[in-house]
């Protein structure tokens, strides 16, 4: 699906270059009863759907557009460890116990992804070459150094970088410092999100798409999906559609955030300015409150990201200035560079930033509200949402699951998020 809209007409880079393939499943192969059903072809839905299937579990996974059309077919691909909060604050609302295992469960995210590209195959262009958190100013380098000492505290291999490293390793002259994570790393998204779907499917599951699922109930002790004028009972049930849930359903209504990042693709650079720019190969995104993410493909395409919806009609046309502003103002070397492709999605924030495994009954289960770090979390939980919902074992997810989840004041605090960015990138503060 290409973005089209006034500023955002460009389409999303990854699906011009995604080498990986889906074939869906045809409807008429659709199931009237499985173990295990999957609401949503994204990571943490593909996920679940590897799992369940290579442990033998009858599994149906339903996409209402195609895999990878939500948040995982759109990001930037940073493979970060743990979450967007220093350690401290996810112990601070989490507790000790769980906190703790939280960090360490996500620290080793990224090892657990690359572990499943190389098992399965998957053609994703991944490079583990880790990546750079860069201050934007000195307040930003202080916010670093808070994060490098909780990080080692808490067993993250973090080295704190000072301006001349970091300038040597972004090409750019613009940034105090930088924090260097070995464990992390980039992709391409969408081609991860479609070679799971594709081993989840060499392992025995069966992926439909498009497909829409109307509505999930609870009916005796069973789930009952309705899709296409058609009923799939499910032993057990996962709705995996985290920002991008669509149809009003009886049992799960979602709340979060929705916090729109919009990203801009250069033309490949040539050799001179790819020995420049990112060298290394390290993924980065910077301190601001607005934040920005600078990352290079494997063609050698800059991929510059911001927060704001460049498709939006209150900020698109300032978000699509700034961008070449941007460019310009932390790469010289690149000023005057067009964009080939630009794109936004739709992230799911939750007020603590902390992601949320709602149960619904015993048998069910809603993932959701990663707040910008999905691929590592999406592909952790996703496959615990297999092992959790088949064993019945609610031990088995990586944090415990809660009985109610409720963000408060979503659709205006989406508002304050976007004018934020809007009023940033119009006064190029950030
Ligand atoms: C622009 C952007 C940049 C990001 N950058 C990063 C990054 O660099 N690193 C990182 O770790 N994370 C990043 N994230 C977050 C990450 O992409 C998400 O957290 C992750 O993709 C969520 O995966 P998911 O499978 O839970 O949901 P999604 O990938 O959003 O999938 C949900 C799917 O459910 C489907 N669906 C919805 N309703 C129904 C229904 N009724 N029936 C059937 N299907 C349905 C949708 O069509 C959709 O495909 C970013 C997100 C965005 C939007």
């Amino acid at each position: 699906m290409q973005a089209s809209g006034a500023f955002g007409s460009k389409g999303n880079l990854w699906h011009s270059t995604a080498r990986e393939q889906v074939t869906a499943d045809s409807a008429d192969a659709l199931p009237s009863a499985v173990d295990l059903l999957i609401i949503g072809g994204g990571f943490t839905g593909l996920s679940a759907a590897l799992e369940a299937a290579r442990m033998g579990a009858k599994v149906a996974l339903l996409e209402a557009q195609e895999i990878g059309h939500g948040g995982s077919g759109r990001n930037v691909g940073l493979v970060n460890a743990g979450l967007w909060l220093p350690p401290q604050e996810i112990i601070k609302t989490l507790g000790v116990k769980t906190g703790e295992a939280l960090i360490d469960t996500l620290g080793a995210a990224p090892a657990r992804v690359f572990d499943l590209i190389a098992r399965e195959n998957i053609a994703c262009e991944a490079t583990r070459n880790g990546t750079l958190h860069l201050a934007h100013n000195a307040a930003g380098l202080d916010d670093l150094k808070t994060r490098h000492r909780q990080g080692n505290q808490y067993g993250a291999p973090l080295q704190l970088l000072d301006v001349e490293e970091t300038t040597a390793r972004t090409g750019s002259p613009n940034f105090a410092g930088a924090l260097f994570d070995a464990r992390a790393g980039t992709i391409q998204p969408l081609a991860y999100a479609r070679g799971l779907a594709r081993a989840a499917q060499a392992a025995g599951a069966q992926i439909f798409a498009p497909l829409t699922v109307e509505d999930l109930t609870h009916q005796g002790r069973a789930w009952v999906a309705r899709a296409a004028g058609r009923e799939i009972t499910a032993r057990s049930a996962l709705i995996a559609t985290n920002a991008y849930h669509m149809a009003g359903f009886s049992s799960y209504r979602p709340s979060f955030i929705p916090v729109y990042y919009s990203q801009f693709a250069t033309t490949p650079l040539p050799q001179s300015l790819r020995a420049e720019i990112l060298a290394g190969g390290e993924g980065a995104w910077d301190t601001a409150m607005v934040m920005s993410s600078f990352r290079m493909d494997a063609a050698g395409r800059l991929i510059l990201g911001a927060i704001g919806n460049v498709e939006g009609r209150l900020g698109g046309g300032t978000h699509h200035a700034w961008a070449a502003r941007k460019l310009a103002q932390t790469f010289p070397q690149l000023a005057g560079q067009g964009f080939s492709h630009i794109w936004q999605g739709r992230i799911a924030m939750t007020g603590d930033h902390i992601p949320k495994v709602l149960e619904i009954r015993s048998n069910g289960a809603a993932v959701f509200g990663y707040s910008g770090r999905g691929i590592g979390p999406g592909t952790v939980f996703g496959t615990a949402a297999a092992q959790a919902l088949l064993q019945q074992n609610r031990n088995l997810w990586p944090m415990p699951p809660l009985q109610k989840s409720v963000t408060g004041f979503g659709q205006l605090r989406a508002v304050y998020y976007e004018l934020g960015a809007t009023i940033a990138h119009a006064l190029q503060r950030n």
